[in-house]
């Protein structure tokens, strides 16, 4: 039975498919089966030699990101252990962080939010219909499905959701809130103002 190519987004004239810094000409490789058990073997031996931990953590912020797994917050934000809140999702977007984020805030006293999207996002240049289309055809089923949040322009994306927490107040809003984006090839953040 041939396998599906489960990596490739559909391709349109908004998303003709490969460019020339696309993570799909070839970084990106499928998951081989078994990485999981792979990943269970490496926690064995992990927690085996750890010593008990004492370290301190008190959570000051809260980022919410791409589940991309290219993405490394605590490297390229130089994170402390405990530090933050990381909240990851398709494409980082705030519709689905919103719980995590009041319950980061009201229970646990993060202070400070970074929604960060990236580019050669998955989900940049696709539409709602094609993520949908897509969906229904690999799972072979026309029920409702959610909002897959498509993005089609980062600066645009990232206003929108900074709107979206504006607006929510179940969320603190005497806080600082910020909005980025990540080059993915240089690692560098710009701020959407
Ligand atoms: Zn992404």
């Amino acid at each position: 039975m041939a396998q599906h190519d489960r990596r490739q987004p559909t391709r349109s004239a908004r998303n003709p498919g490969p460019g020339p810094h696309s993570f799909y000409t070839g970084c990106m490789v499928s998951t081989p089966p078994g990485a999981l058990e792979r990943a269970l073997k490496a926690n064995h031996k992990y927690a085996s030699g750890r010593p008990s931990p004492q370290r301190s953590w008190a959570p000051q912020m809260a980022l919410v990101l791409c589940m991309d797994a290219r993405l490394d917050p605590v490297q390229f934000l130089g994170l402390q252990y405990g530090e933050a809140h990381i909240i990851r999702n398709a494409g980082g977007r705030m519709a689905e962080a919103i719980r995590s984020l009041a319950i980061s805030q009201a229970l646990l006293g993060t202070a400070e939010v970074a929604v960060i999207h990236h580019t050669e996002c998955a989900l940049l240049g696709l539409t709602e219909n094609e993520i949908r289309a897509r969906v229904q055809r690999e799972r072979g089923t026309t029920r409702v499905l959610p909002d897959f949040l498509p993005i089609a322009d980062l600066k645009d994306s990232i206003r929108e959701d900074l709107t979206l927490y504006r607006s929510t107040p179940f969320v603190r809003q005497d806080i600082p809130v910020r909005g980025f984006i990540l080059d993915i090839q240089s690692g560098r953040l710009t701020e959407v103002t």
